[in-house]
């Protein structure tokens, strides 16, 4: 029988598992507001670069840093790429009004929209749109809301039929869902602006439009010439938002670091009644990838302009934390938005509440052990699957873990059984890259515990964020380096010693 609801608050989670990720632009740039928005729970900061230049990033980045270290928090920061994200170039002021049925002409190096007697000439910041849009395809103008057909190619004219009414202005995002571009990703753009990531130590960059897992590796090889390092320099999320994506997501999943349902192109390229489906989906794959997952997009949109969410974007962040996202990411309501603090407080307590809730009517997100032991397990699954075993057998307050590279963190945030994991790590990125992880609370410390005094530290930590008193049980998961690839799983009892 279905147990009685007992309504949380969000004082009953004294830990926080889930990351916020605050896109940032003139609504909340400057070190005041990054300030505040620390304060009410963002975690993680994105730079949006399909705005702004070099310079103008650099000095966001500089306030983030300089607010992180007066605040002694360590924050992350997200390079977003923009990918072969395509827009109109100029439109008169005003834009410009289109009939049901109107002619609409794609021309090549067109700076400025015209308006003939019997057209609408546009010009786009991709050319490749005139050759690649086969007749019959779909062109889709500002989300969607502007809908073509192709119905001829004239020359250096890409023809097309307005579906519907609708009002076309400058800038707008152009989609084309039923093209392949043909287009060398990661585009100039990106690669530009990758480099800058990597020499500005930001902690992950974002990959726009992948289309498959070459995407994704020809960016890889980029970063590693650039940083001229034989590893990944820095991680890689793979957003999700066109068809050939969600076809190859398992393979996707291989190649990256963490992923984002982007769910604003993602309801462009394909149906919107698809998309729920579709998160789900990414949600499960990356769990079974084990890398984190980013849930993206309109989570709180009316928050651009109200001081208030509506309920049914209330239920949308609350879903996407039920279904086991690792962080959830605010756009324009952080970036030009009305309310950007209110709309950050607003999502750490649906958080917070979820999380109780999910902890009171224990809820779990890839937390059945029985199931994770049946599927093909490698020694590192194994490892942490045998911790969690131990911590929920001793009823344990909380695991931790030293990373020195993250990947334990990572293994151990999958399985969500309600107990805080504190993760260790003496380089101040490693620390900033687990901040995505859910469930877990990353701690810089000055040099990794040694085998003798791993114990110890561990007990002092805990107490001193008062994760766990005197006789309580905390299990110490940790990699062995005196002994090749082994590693240990330690049951400790607070203040005693271990068993
Ligand atoms: C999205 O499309 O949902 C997304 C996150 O990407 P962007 O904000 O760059 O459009």
């Amino acid at each position: 029988m279905t147990a009685d609801f007992v309504p949380c608050t969000d004082a009953d989670s004294e830990h926080f598992r889930t990351a916020i990720i605050a896109t940032l632009g003139p609504a909340s740039w400057e070190e005041s507001q990054l300030e505040r928005l620390i304060d009410a729970g963002a975690t993680v900061f994105r730079l949006n670069f399909s705005h702004g230049d070099e310079a103008s990033h650099a000095r966001t980045l500089q306030r983030i840093r300089a607010v992180s270290k007066r605040l002694g928090v360590p924050i992350g920061v997200l390079g977003d790429l923009p990918g072969p994200k395509i827009r109109l170039t100029d439109v008169p002021q005003g834009g410009i009004e289109l009939q049901t049925g109107g002619r609409v002409v794609f021309v090549r190096g067109l700076d400025r929209a015209e308006v003939g007697d019997d057209e609408i000439r546009l010009g786009c910041t991709i050319d490749n749109i005139v050759g690649d849009v086969q007749v019959g395809h779909r062109v889709l103008i500002d989300d969607g809301l502007v809908r073509l057909v192709a119905r001829c190619l004239e020359g250096d004219r890409l023809v097309c039929e307005g579906e519907g009414p609708g009002r076309i202005s400058s800038h707008k995002g152009v989609n084309l869902p039923d093209t392949d571009l043909d287009i060398e990703m990661p585009t100039d753009r990106d690669r530009r602006f990758a480099s800058w990531a990597i020499e500005h130590g930001l902690d992950w960059v974002a990959m726009s439009f992948v289309r498959g897992a070459d995407d994704v590796r020809s960016l890889d090889a980029h970063l590693r010439s650039c940083a001229g390092t034989e590893g990944r320099p820095i991680p890689i999320i793979a957003k999700m938002e066109v068809p050939q994506a969600i076809e190859q997501a398992r393979l996707i999943v291989d190649e990256v670091d963490a992923v984002m349902v982007a769910r604003g192109d993602l309801g462009v390229e394909m149906d919107l009644a698809l998309v729920p489906s579709i998160q789900k989906h990414l949600l499960a794959v990356a769990r079974d990838a084990r890398i984190p997952c980013i849930v993206a997009t309109q989570m709180l949109q009316s928050m651009v302009e109200s001081p208030a969410p509506t309920r049914a974007e209330a239920s949308d962040v609350a879903n996407a934390i039920f279904d086991g996202a690792d962080a959830v990411m605010l756009s324009g309501e952080t970036a030009v938005g009305a309310w950007p603090v209110e709309s950050v407080e607003t999502m750490h307590r649906i958080c917070r509440i979820t999380e109780s809730t999910m902890r009171s009517l224990s809820i779990t997100t890839g937390g059945d052990l029985e199931a994770a032991a049946s599927v093909d397990m490698g020694p590192l699954e194994a490892l942490v699957d045998a911790a969690w075993t131990a911590a929920l057998a001793c009823d344990a307050s909380c695991l931790v873990v030293p990373s020195r590279s993250g990947v334990h963190a990572r293994h151990l945030s999958r399985n969500t059984f309600h107990l805080p994991v504190l993760s260790l790590a003496d380089d101040a990125r490693v620390v900033r890259r687990m901040l995505l992880l859910r469930g877990v609370t990353p701690v810089q410390v000055e040099r990794m515990p040694d085998r003798a005094s791993l114990v110890s530290v561990a007990d002092g930590l805990v107490r001193q964020h008062g994760w766990a008193e005197d006789g309580e049980t905390i299990v110490v998961v940790a990699r062995d380096d005196e002994v090749d690839s082994g590693a240990r799983i330690i049951v400790h009892r607070i203040g005693e010693g271990g068993f």
